[in-house]
């Protein structure tokens, strides 16, 4: 896609940090990381977000998330990750071509997408329940 900055990473007209490449994906580090060695993966076709997004790309862009995030805990000591993925300008999302976010964590480092708990009573979570249960 012309105006994708994402696209324009792959093509090679935008320089990046590329930590990973395979046919299908590429992997490169985040700009303005979360913590240090904060990663995006995504996939090599423009798609907007899961909504496009196939299960076969899906378990594949997912096991690359995984040996990633064990890349960073045995290359860089992360004692953990999280792997962080939004859906429409809503959700956070400021980039519309597909990508995880895989964000090393370290002991006593800053919180990472958090979200503060509410306590709705039995009968509001009962509402939502009937709306989404299959
Ligand atoms: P999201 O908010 O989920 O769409 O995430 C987009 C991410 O892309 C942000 O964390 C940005 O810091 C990152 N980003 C934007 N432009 C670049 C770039 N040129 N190179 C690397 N990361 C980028
Ligand atoms: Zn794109």
């Amino acid at each position: 896609m012309d105006d994708c900055i994402f696209c324009k990473i792959i093509a090679g007209e935008i320089p990046a940090f590329i930590i990973h490449e395979d046919e299908e994906s590429v992997a490169f580090m985040d700009i303005n990381p979360a913590t240090p060695g904060h990663v995006l993966i995504l996939p090599k076709t423009h798609i907007r977000d899961i909504e496009e997004l196939d299960e076969e790309q899906a378990g594949r862009l997912m096991m690359v998330a995984k040996a990633i995030g064990q890349k960073q805990k045995s290359a860089l000591g992360a004692d953990g990750f999280n792997i962080v993925q939004n859906n429409g300008k809503a959700a956070g999302q400021t980039v519309p071509h597909f990508h995880i976010h895989v964000i090393p964590r370290y002991a006593g480092g800053p919180q990472v997408a958090a979200w503060t708990p509410t306590s709705p009573t039995r009968e509001q979570l009962s509402e939502i329940y009937i709306r989404l249960k299959d």
